[in-house]
């Protein structure tokens, strides 16, 4: 059976899977908000807290005091832009020794890691 809250659920992942614009929960509820005008914001953080802990997004903290989401559970790097804000995806392959070199030298059980790089983007530096 298919309830409402899961149908939510689907949707928030359609949602995110169809932009890479890595939105806020805000961004999410807006549009979430069209199919289903009777969501609260509240049903947001709770499904994409669990949709984060079950590992099918990812949530980003990317120091813009509020957290960023990305429908794109693969690792990969982000770079945030210093004047915009804007969260890009970085296409490179994700440095998998990094993992097993920090175990080594620090020997806790390193089980990944994310990077974020910041400076300014492409768009904003065309402003200038
Ligand atoms: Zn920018
Ligand atoms: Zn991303």
């Amino acid at each position: 059976m298919i309830t409402r809250y899961s149908k939510q659920r689907e949707a928030l992942i359609k949602i995110l899977k169809s932009t890479d614009c890595h939105p806020t929960a805000d961004w999410l509820y807006a549009e979430l908000r069209k199919q289903f005008p009777k969501v609260s914001l509240a049903t947001v953080y709770r499904n994409l807290h669990q949709l984060t802990e079950c590992g099918e997004i990812i949530a980003i903290d990317a120091g813009t005091g509020c957290e960023h989401y990305d429908g794109n559970f693969r690792q990969h790097y982000h770079f945030v832009c210093k004047e915009c804000g804007m969260i890009y995806d970085i296409n490179v392959e994700p440095y998998e020794n990094l993992d097993s070199e920090m175990r080594n030298k620090t020997g806790i059980d390193i089980q990944g890691h994310t990077l974020l790089f910041y400076g300014i983007c492409e768009s904003c530096k065309s402003k200038k």
